[in-house]
């Protein structure tokens, strides 16, 4: 066994520096701490990197994709398709306006929505009948009901394949929502992700490539959705409105200055935070090709550029997982389950009474995806330790 001394690696660590700390105590040192010059900064960095003409900041990266599916006019009975392989928030949302969620299977080499199922579903729900219900969920959902929406998860920074699901959107009149959440800086086929729908929204929680502390933002061309979702964060209020006056039912959603000014600086930073973790995630990938039963991340010839957010491996299927999580965290090696099926949560059973085999690339994913310890501030002599841990934990294992 290695005698190396005690040193405990974080799941994920924020990369924040002196700069990010100054500028967060420029803002206290002022009156404005809420809709000031740092949310306008920040909103116009994400125009800058992503093209779009608007950017819209917002509380939460759930807060962002609440106001698309406000802002995409899906209600009470709509269906929307998207992924059982994503974080609970890109379901969650839907669940908020009593919409549907139509899960269709992922590509289960990237973990993204498949195109070719994607298409399928649309098709067998508009013709409605026997070809529709195979799609539908045993109950609460109705029959007829239309779909309004693609919602797409860009999983673990990396974009799904959109120039197959938009056809499918443009067919059938839907609104195409991407969850860039997990892919700030990611690129496909050379264009930005967050772009390649209607609306892309990103989310800036300490774990994400850049971080507010908590925070999302939106970003669109679409003039008509980012005025809405502008009157939506800030309590309803529409151009003109005063501030007792809330023209539709809307929501706190700001982001505050000080989160603003954190990402202001982050957002400077951006390419060099990209950079470290495409370095971490590359010594990751020298190490542990060479282990038995681990497979690496896959990153799919679309992708023009990854952005990590996460370092998931996959074991083999005769490798017992929780075996090895628990031989690490006795290394003080910190590791997570990556998915848990979104369709298996115990509020998703009981509503719509899904059961374990119905989305079975999700839930094999879902049970051989282990979360190694991320970010850009491991050290290649950390992800070392990592490696020859997880070595030992699976050939003990055997
Ligand atoms: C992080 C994340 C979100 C948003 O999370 P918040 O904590 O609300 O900012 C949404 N979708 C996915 C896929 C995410 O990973």
């Amino acid at each position: 066994m290695s005698t190396t001394p005690f040193e405990a690696i974080p799941m994920s660590s924020p990369d924040l520096s002196e700069a990010e700390r100054q500028a967060v105590l420029a803002v206290v040192q002022t009156r404005h701490l809420s809709m000031g010059p740092q949310i306008t900064a920040f909103e116009e960095a994400f125009c800058r990197l992503t093209g779009c003409r608007h950017a819209i900041g917002v509380s939460s990266g759930t807060a962002g994709l609440h106001l698309c599916v406000r802002a995409a006019g899906i209600a009470t009975g709509d269906l929307v398709i998207t992924s059982p392989f994503s974080f609970v928030s890109s379901s969650n949302v839907l669940l908020y306006e009593n919409a549907i969620p139509i899960f269709v299977d992922v590509d289960p080499r990237s973990g993204n929505l498949e195109p070719e199922q994607v298409q399928t579903a649309v098709k067998d729900l508009a013709a409605g009948g026997k070809a529709a219900q195979r799609w539908l969920p045993r109950q609460g959902a109705a029959a007829r009901a239309p779909v309004k929406a693609i919602l797409a998860v860009d999983v673990f920074g990396q974009a799904a394949d959109y120039d197959r699901l938009q056809p499918v959107a443009d067919e059938y009149g839907l609104r195409l929502i991407e969850d860039a959440c997990e892919a700030l800086g990611a690129e496909y086929k050379g264009r930005k992700a967050g772009t390649l729908g209607n609306y892309g929204v990103f989310a800036f929680y300490p774990n994400k490539q850049i971080t507010t502390g908590e925070g999302g933002l939106i970003v669109t061309n679409d003039d008509q959705a980012a005025a809405m979702m502008r009157a939506l964060r800030n309590q309803g209020r529409a151009p003109g409105d005063t501030w007792l006056q809330h023209t539709y039912l809307g929501y706190n959603y700001r982001m505050d200055e000080m989160s603003a000014a954190l990402g202001v600086v982050q957002m400077g930073r951006l390419e060099a935070l990209l950079a470290t973790r495409q370095s971490v995630a590359g010594w990751y990938q020298e190490r542990l090709a060479e282990i038995p039963g681990v497979e690496v991340p896959f990153v799919a010839p679309e992708t023009s550029r990854a952005s990590w957010f996460v370092y998931v491996i996959r074991l083999a299927p005769h490798i017992l997982r929780q075996q090895v999580a628990d031989r690490l965290a006795q290394q003080h090696i910190p590791v997570r389950p990556y998915f848990l099926p979104i369709h298996l949560q115990p509020y998703m059973v009981e509503r719509f009474g899904y059961r374990p085999g119905d989305y079975p690339v999700t839930e094999d994913l879902g049970e051989r995806g282990l979360a190694l310890p991320f970010s850009g501030k491991m050290t290649e002599s950390q992800v070392d330790q990592v490696c020859q841990a997880l070595r030992e934990a699976i050939r003990q294992g055997r």
